[in-house]
């Protein structure tokens, strides 16, 4: 079999490796791109951001139509036509998939289809599926895993894709499930937990830790448990998932903690993490460190085989898509000799798509003053918000944490209505290191909902304009 010799192959085609290969073919590197499935894009686009995002969509615009008469509008009966929703979903993944297909074009990047294996330090063969026949061998430079991670199974309540789902599972349901048990109150879980709520099924979701959003600022974590509640979600945290038994009908669980009981559901959602896929990728031929199933990486996502590098989900950095493509970028422009520094992930956004919706970025509130800071917080409720009364959407809060003597922006912390788009102002004033002050000398537009964020700020003196 003749060697194909690359510049960069690049195995796994989520945001991390497309987007790596993607920069890679900008700055003229021969680059190789190898993907298991028949479409690029990875979790990320097939099963992750885009299709939940979609169904979410679908929930607001549902949920507003409820409310139309608070508006003054008439609009009849509103029928959820859940066959159309999941057509609509699935259109906007496949226009967005054939785009990423298109660009990988554009910018030269040999894709090839099949499971790509390390099988040495500049070696990686392709087969015909993780157990099947040996297809191609190429050689490079540089090798970068990009293999990304699979939903996390748990002995009592193993998937079987009809009772006990994955978010995988769950994204495809044919129908509104009448009842849902949520084990995990991680992003995965609350967005789901979100949706189907939404669209009228009876949804418990089950927390093992004291709260929802477990890495997220306690407040905002409470408001939310308490928007959750306004909405009839059972939440229950504190209480572990004893055992899940398919009956005919459904399924019988058990649970134990602060919210122990037995509850029967038509369908339960195990959304108790994400498992790195780093078996059957040749790992053992090289000098690369695991743990936890993770690839250990340095500052630069390189492995301990120089040449070799892990980038998103399979290494232990946040598994965001926005991470993953931020260290692809990282890797293909450092190998490019161009000037790069590590990737900041202490300023990475953390978004939240549920109703109400939650974002974050920075340290919260407990975990500066773990840091040794003298904090102080300054927090402007939406409900003071004219621009959220105007919206009809005034749950939820704008929370900065900043720092006493300098006055730094520490962390901001988001909960309501577009929340996720509100955060990007602040991940760039953490970026560029800004002050409380600075943030309130910034004029933002009237009415806005980011007045809040500028009124939280004026806050943090106790001299908010709008409130208190
Ligand atoms: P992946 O996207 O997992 O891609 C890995 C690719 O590698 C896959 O295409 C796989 O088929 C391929 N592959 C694996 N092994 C091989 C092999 N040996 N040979 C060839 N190909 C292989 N993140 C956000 O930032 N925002 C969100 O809103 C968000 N929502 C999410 C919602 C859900 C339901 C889920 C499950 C995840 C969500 N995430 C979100 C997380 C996000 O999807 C991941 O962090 C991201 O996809 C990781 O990118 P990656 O490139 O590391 O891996």
């Amino acid at each position: 079999m003749a060697e194909e010799s690359f510049d960069v192959v690049i195995i796994g085609s989520g945001p991390g490796g497309y987007v790596g290969a993607i920069r890679a073919g900008q700055l003229g590197l021969a680059t190789a791109l190898i993907e298991k499935d028949p479409y690029q894009g990875g979790t990320c686009l097939h099963r992750g951001c885009i299709p939940t995002k979609a169904l979410l969509e679908n929930a607001t615009r549902y949920r507003d139509l409820l409310r139309a008469d608070e508006f003054g509008l008439e609009v009849g009966e509103v029928e959820v036509d859940w066959e159309r929703i999941q057509r609509r979903k699935q259109g906007v993944v496949d226009e967005l998939s054939r785009g990423v297909s298109g660009l990988l074009r554009k910018h030269g990047v040999e894709v090839i289809e099949g499971w790509g294996r390390i099988e040495g330090p500049r070696a990686v063969g392709v087969y015909d599926g993780r157990h099947g026949e040996k297809e191609r061998e190429l050689s490079a430079e540089t090798v970068v895993i990009a293999t990304g991670s699979v939903p996390r199974e748990i002995g009592s309540a193993p998937f079987d894709g009809e009772r006990i789902l994955s978010s995988d599972h769950v994204l495809e349901l044919d129908r509104i499930p009448e009842s849902l048990v949520v084990i995990g109150a991680g992003a995965v879980g609350v967005e789901f937990a979100s949706i189907y709520r939404d669209f009228g099924s009876a949804v418990t979701i089950v927390e093992a830790l004291p709260r929802l959003l477990p890495v997220e600022d306690g407040e905002v974590a409470e408001e939310l448990a308490k928007a959750f509640g306004k909405k009839g979600i059972d939440v229950r945290t504190d209480t572990r998932l004893e055992s899940a038994e398919p009956t005919g009908e459904g399924v019988a669980i058990t649970l134990s903690g602060e919210g122990a009981g037995e509850i029967e559901a038509e369908v339960v959602l195990v959304a108790i993490g994400r498992e790195p896929v780093s078996e059957g990728i040749g790992l053992e031929s090289v000098r690369v460190e695991i743990e936890d199933g993770y690839v250990q990486v340095d500052e630069w996502c390189e492995t301990g085989e120089p040449g070799v590098y892990a980038i998103g989900d399979v290494n232990p950095t946040p598994w965001l898509a926005h991470v993953a493509s931020m260290e692809g970028v990282m890797v293909v422009e450092r190998i490019a000799g161009e000037e790069v520094h590590p990737v900041p992930y202490d300023e990475t956004p953390n978004c939240t798509y549920c109703d109400p919706e939650v974002a974050s970025v920075g340290l919260t509130e407990r975990r500066a003053r773990e840091r040794g800071y003298q904090v102080r917080t300054g927090t402007f409720p939406f409900l003071a918000s004219g621009r959220a009364k105007i919206g009809g959407h005034t749950d939820g809060f704008v929370k900065i944490v900043a720092e006493d003597t300098y006055d730094e922006v520490l962390g901001v912390h988001i909960v309501g209505y577009k929340a996720t788009e509100l955060i990007a102002e602040a991940g760039a004033v953490l970026r560029l290191g800004g002050t409380v002050e600075e943030l309130i000398h910034t004029i933002h537009a009237h009415p806005t909902l980011a007045e809040s964020v500028h009124e939280a700020a004026h806050a943090v003196y106790g001299e908010a304009l709008h409130y208190g």
